[in-house]
């Protein structure tokens, strides 16, 4: 494999990651909602009947989870050129938006030139 090969794979599997976040983050409440309409108007368990904030709760409950393993998961990525977390370097990093590695300063999606 070569080295704008590794890259590539590399990037693509950010990509991914994100995309995966972004698509779980935002398409979860419909789903959820989607199921819940489906639900309600199945002959849904009495307990749930008797009880629907439970059934909000533990989807709130499921959801926060649910995000934070998907955060976790795409803040894992590490720079190809360095190996470090690419979005990590300390605390303040939750407040930045970075377009290139917080250690090594590559720019995400850049490929070295072949020489
Ligand atoms: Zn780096």
């Amino acid at each position: 494999m070569t080295e704008q090969e590794r890259y590539r794979k590399a990037w693509r599997d950010r990509n991914i990651r994100f995309a995966v976040f972004l698509g779980g983050f935002v398409g979860f409440p419909f789903v959820f909602s989607l199921t819940l309409g489906w639900f309600v108007s199945a002959n849904y368990p009495l307990f749930f009947r008797k009880n629907m904030h439970l059934l909000i709760d533990l989807y709130a409950l499921f959801y926060f989870l649910f995000v934070v393993v998907l955060v976790t998961w795409w803040y894992r990525f590490r720079c190809p050129r360095c190996g470090e977390i690419f979005l990590w370097k300390s605390w303040t990093s939750l407040m930045k938006w970075p377009t290139a590695c917080l250690h090594c300063r590559l720019p995400r999606n850049a490929i070295p030139y072949d020489h």
